[in-house]
């Protein structure tokens, strides 16, 4: 598994209850959907109604299940939390809509994942607060009509364009997550420092944001490594010096890079002059799956400026070269 990694692995889910913000004004950043949902919670509580549904979009790591927890919480309201890969039938999410109670939040992670007839049954249960149990088979089959109790939607995905229309037209209120910026980033790793009862002075708390891809999941993995390297090597404070010495032996580097961004990186440079290249070539030169550097290592430099994707391959930007300090015409500089 990638320190750098966006998908929760098991120490993360372990220690992330702990550390979720639990109301909008605890939640760091992304001002302008916190602004927004607010408004939508506040009118809701005013008219005494359930919400709307929400649809949140952005990458892993950002917080939308934190939001999902948050909206829950300021609406009073209990939580069901489950994902589209987790409905494989429409039966299945029937079953979950069907004891569902009044007001409660529905948080559907992987929306985008889930099952044709699912997403059907949950358009009918999304704007009528209905949907038709198929009883039986074949020509005898019968369909009947369930009420539900109105409840609050809250679906997630990486990108809203990936859901098909109908569904994100269901929707009430779309929240657009970006990534963080440092300074964010920085007051996350202060305040999961706070919580884990951790001593960080503030260009610790800087150099840790620095390296986490504007993530917040990755801030507070990294968070807990460098508490490691600092218990062991030092006195359990981190400082700008141990921060950058514990993520440099995790092989993270200043820009959060790892190895295998690293190693993509330098052969695109060093083997190919900075491209282009085709990605199987680079693959193979890196000794990777053509999906590894494609899907693990690509999309977060090419975000970063220093990969870009063009017809004739993969070329390396100006940026790269400075990052890994070398120079095109003399090869290795640094
Ligand atoms: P997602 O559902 O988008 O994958 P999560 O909601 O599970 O992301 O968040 C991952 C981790 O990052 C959690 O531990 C959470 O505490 C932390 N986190 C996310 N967003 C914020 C934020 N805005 N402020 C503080 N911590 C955050």
């Amino acid at each position: 598994d990638r320190l750098v990694g966006t998908d929760a692995d098991g120490e993360d889910r372990a220690v992330e209850a702990a550390l979720r913000p639990k109301d909008l004004g605890e939640f760091v950043g992304q001002e302008r959907v916190r602004e927004q949902l607010d408004l939508v919670l506040k009118a809701a509580r005013a008219r005494g109604a359930t919400a709307d549904h929400v649809l949140l979009s952005g990458a892993p790591g950002l917080g939308k299940t934190t939001l999902s927890m948050i909206i829950a919480a300021e609406m009073g309201a209990p939580i069901r939390i489950t994902s589209g890969p987790a409905i494989q039938h429409a039966g299945d999410l029937a079953a979950i809509l069907s004891s569902l109670t009044e007001g409660e939040v529905l948080f559907l992670d992987e929306i985008h994942r889930m099952s044709r007839p699912a997403e059907e049954m949950l358009y009918m249960a999304m704007e009528d607060f209905r949907v038709d149990v198929i009883v039986g088979k074949g020509p005898g089959a019968t369909a009947i009509p369930l009420e539900l109790p109105p409840f609050t939607l809250v679906g997630a995905t990486t990108r809203a364009g990936l859901l098909p229309p109908p569904l994100r037209d269901r929707f009430g209120f779309t929240g657009h997550m970006e990534f963080y910026a440092p300074a964010e980033l920085q007051r996350v790793v202060h305040r999961s420092a706070r919580l884990l009862d951790v001593e960080i002075a503030d260009q610790g708390a800087a150099e840790i944001a620095g390296r986490s891809r504007g993530t917040p999941r990755i801030a507070n993995r990294l968070l807990r490594r460098v508490r490691d390297y600092a218990q062991v090597k030092a006195d359990g404070v981190i400082t700008r010096e141990i921060a950058a010495q514990a993520l440099d032996v995790y092989e993270v580097d200043a820009r959060g890079l790892d190895r295998l961004d690293r190693a993509v990186l330098t052969a695109l440079l060093k083997l190919f002059g900075g491209g282009p290249v085709g990605l199987s070539t680079l693959a193979v030169a890196v000794g990777e799956e053509r999906e590894t550097v494609e899907e693990v290592a690509e999309p977060f430099l090419v975000r970063e400026g220093l990969l870009a994707r063009t017809p004739r391959g993969r070329i390396a930007t100006p940026a790269a070269w400075e990052h890994l300090g070398l120079t095109r015409d003399a090869g290795a500089a640094g």
